[in-house]
Order: C-alpha cells, then sequence, then structure tokens
C-alpha cells in the first residue's frame, strides 16, 4: 500500500522540475532531490526541493539523524530505548522524560480520551501477544488475552506537564507508540529542513506523509491515496500543502489464521487485531494528528471513526470499507473531503514501485 503512496509522489513530483526557470517568483533556482533511508522498520523518504545538491544532502543528513534519534526514543523494539526504559519502571514513582517522549505521550493520551480509548498507547502487552500469533500462526489463548488485556488502559498512563514525568500506573504495563511515531518523525524532520531553510519539502515515512511548501511553481504535493487493493492503481489523488496525510489499512501487516485475516491494528476493548477490510486516508495540519487519527479510525469503524475526525480542526478523512459479507467497497468521507481532491495532469504514465529503477 504504502508503495503506491510512494510511488505517486515520485511520478507527480517529477514533473514539475521542467517548470523550473519559467518560475519568476524563486529568487533562485531550485533544484530537486530525494533521499531514501530505513527507519522504525520502515522506508522513509526525503523530497526537497534546494540550491544545489550539497545543501540538500546536509538537510537530508540533518533530518535522517532525528528520525533516528526519535527511532532510539520510542521504539518498543529496542530494549534500551526511553520508553522501554520507562516500562520497566511500570508500577513505580513518576519517572523524568524527554519532551519528544512527552510530546508523544500527551497527544497519544488527548487521542484515547477523544477516541473512548479505541486509540491506546499502553496496547503494547496486547500487540506482543499478536506479534507472536504471526510468528506462530497460532491464535493466543482466551487466558493469555485476559493477562494481557489487564495490563492495558490509557487511564492508568500518568502524565505531569509541569515536572514532565510520566508514570505507569500498575505493575506489567508497556507503552507502544507505533501509531503515532512515524507521523511525529515526519514532523519532526520536516522540521529539520525548515531551519535549514528547506521550506519546499516532503517527508514520508511509508505511509503517513508530512509536505510543506509546494514544489516550485505548483499548488501542492499531489498524492495518491492507495486503493484497498494495494496491487492497484490509486482512484483518487489529494492535493496538499503544509498538511500531512496518514493511511492505516490491513493491505500491508496482518495475519491469516484458520481463514481469518487479523490486522495489526488491535481494538483495545476485545484484544483482538481487527478484521474488518478496511483502509483509512486522513489529512490533517500535522503528521503527528493524521497518524494516530487514521489508526483510532480503524478501530473505530466508518461512522464513529468519521465522526471522530470532523470533531478535530482540519482534519479530513476518507473511509474504504468492505462490510462483513459484502464483496464490494463501501466508501464515505467527512464533508470536507473532496475539496483536497485533484486529478493528476497528464498522464502519470508506468509508476515505478519503491525498489524498482526510481527507488
Ligand atoms: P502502520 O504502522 O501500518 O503505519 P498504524 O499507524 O495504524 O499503521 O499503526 C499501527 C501500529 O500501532 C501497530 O503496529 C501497533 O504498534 C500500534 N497499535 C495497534 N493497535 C493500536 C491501538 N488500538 N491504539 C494505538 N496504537 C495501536
Ligand atoms: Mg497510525
Amino acid at each position: 500500500m504504502d508503495v503506491w503512496w510512494l510511488a505517486l509522489v515520485l511520478t507527480t513530483v517529477t514533473a514539475p522540475a521542467v517548470s523550473l526557470g519559467a518560475d519568476r517568483d524563486e529568487p533562485e533556482e531550485l533544484e530537486r532531490f530525494e533521499f531514501l533511508e530505513t527507519h522504525m522498520g520502515s522506508a522513509f523518504k526525503l523530497v526537497v526541493y534546494c540550491t544545489g545538491p550539497a545543501p540538500a544532502s546536509a538537510a537530508a543528513r540533518s533530518a535522517f539523524d532525528r528520525i533516528a534519534q526519535l527511532d532510539a526514543t520510542l521504539s518498543d523494539y529496542r530494549v534500551d530505548s526511553e520508553l522501554s526504559r520507562l516500562g520497566d519502571r511500570a508500577g513505580g514513582p513518576p519517572i523524568p522524560v524527554s519532551a519528544d517522549l512527552f510530546e508523544v505521550l500527551r497527544r497519544s493520551r488527548e487521542l484515547s480520551e477523544r477516541s473512548d480509548g479505541a486509540f491506546d498507547a499502553t496496547i503494547n502487552p496486547v500487540v506482543k501477544l499478536w506479534r507472536r500469533a504471526r510468528r506462530n500462526r497460532e491464535l493466543p489463548s482466551p487466558e493469555q488475552l485476559d493477562q494481557a488485556r489487564s495490563r492495558v488502559d490509557w487511564r492508568r498512563l500518568e502524565l505531569d506537564p509541569d515536572a514532565r514525568t510520566a508514570r505507569l500506573a500498575s505493575e506489567g504495563m508497556r507503552l507502544d507508540v507505533g501509531g503515532i511515531a512515524k507521523g511525529y518523525a515526519s514532523d519532526a524532520a520536516l522540521k529539520v529542513l525548515r531551519e535549514a531553510g528547506i521550506t519546499r519539502a516532503l517527508v514520508a515515512g511509508a505511509g503517513d506523509i508530512v509536505v510543506g511548501d509546494p514544489p516550485p511553481g505548483r499548488s501542492g504535493w499531489l498524492v495518491g491515496i492507495a486503493p484497498l487493493d494495494p496491487s492497484g492503481p490509486p482512484e483518487r489523488y489529494v492535493l496538499l500543502a503544509n498538511q500531512a496525510v496518514s493511511t492505516s489499512g490491513d493491505a500491508e501487516r496482518f495475519v491469516e489464521i484458520d481463514g481469518v485475516r487479523y490486522s495489526h491494528i488491535v481494538d483495545p476493548r476485545t484484544g483482538l487485531g481487527l478484521t474488518s477490510r478496511s483502509s483509512v486516508t486522513v489529512v490533517a495540519p500535522d503528521g503527528t494528528t493524521s497518524d494516530s487519527l487514521a489508526t483510532a479510525a480503524s478501530v473505530l469503524g466508518p461512522d464513529r471513526g468519521l465522526h471522530l475526525i470532523e470533531q478535530i480542526e482540519g482534519a479530513e478523512a476518507l473511509f474504504v470499507s468492505i462490510p462483513d459479507g459484502a464483496d464490494a467497497p463501501e466508501v464515505a468521507s467527512t464533508p470536507g473531503f473532496d475539496a483536497l481532491l485533484a486529478e493528476p495532469e497528464g498522464e502519470p504514465g508506468p509508476v515505478p514501485a519503491l525498489g524498482g529503477p526510481e527507488a
């Protein structure tokens, strides 16, 4: 799924380079540069418009370093991350935490409240069971699920903004910010590029894309929305500037056991991986918001998910889902979503997949 997003970004931002010389608003001619690195287990791509290769590479290096630093802070795979170390102290006293970790936990908790617990950064014990299920192709037992679920509760993640401390109130609790971290890291990387003087930039952390000012001579970045079947071409495009877009869905990471597909997104109420087939695309003012909202809306389903997003300033969403028993997808969106849609100019032509010749 992410392949198409990135691939489309590739195609659509290649085109404007032709009009560079004709752009009279630009004080200097800007060239387009692309950079790709793997962080947080995902492909991160930067597209920047810059005066030359040296400043572009230097800025990209700083942006990737910032993403790597956030991975080292927020990863639940690394036992030595700040997030893991906070989990080691569950049941103990409040612990002082970095500004980044505090902000990610604060935003997570805020969304837990707004989504009635559909988004929950304390989901780690349950997600771990599902990771094991994926490896062993065997469902967790009801006892294991109950045990893990009893350790999940966002209300027992206590935050003190004045002291900048965090505390997991009961022993056995663990954190997992996989539903918000890539968006947060993409926001942070865009900020680093801006501070280096590059305002016309795009950061894509797999399906979480954050954009700054548009490419020269353009009104926005054209981003393809991946269809439910990731092998097909996008059916819709959005045109974005100084915004973010995220997709959550079951197309990429899931486990199939006894003929049932379970998503890597878990419903905290049941402790089960989602089995409904859906793809949610959220546009928001920043990637932290779009990433976390897309995960929350996946859990809530089309009706409650879109209702939640309508309450959030600057957020719009498209929900494509296949209801149980149906074979055709149903499409629903927030009232303002259609205004973001745009048509690709000219023929996009053959699109290289990520990992192909252009990637
Ligand atoms: P992707 O990683 O494919 O971009 P998401 O942004 O939707 O997808 O995040 C999925 C990840 O979020 C999971 O791998 C897990 O780490 C975490 N997660 C799963 N269920 C929840 C949930 N209900 N609330 C918060 N985070 C979740
Ligand atoms: Mg997410």
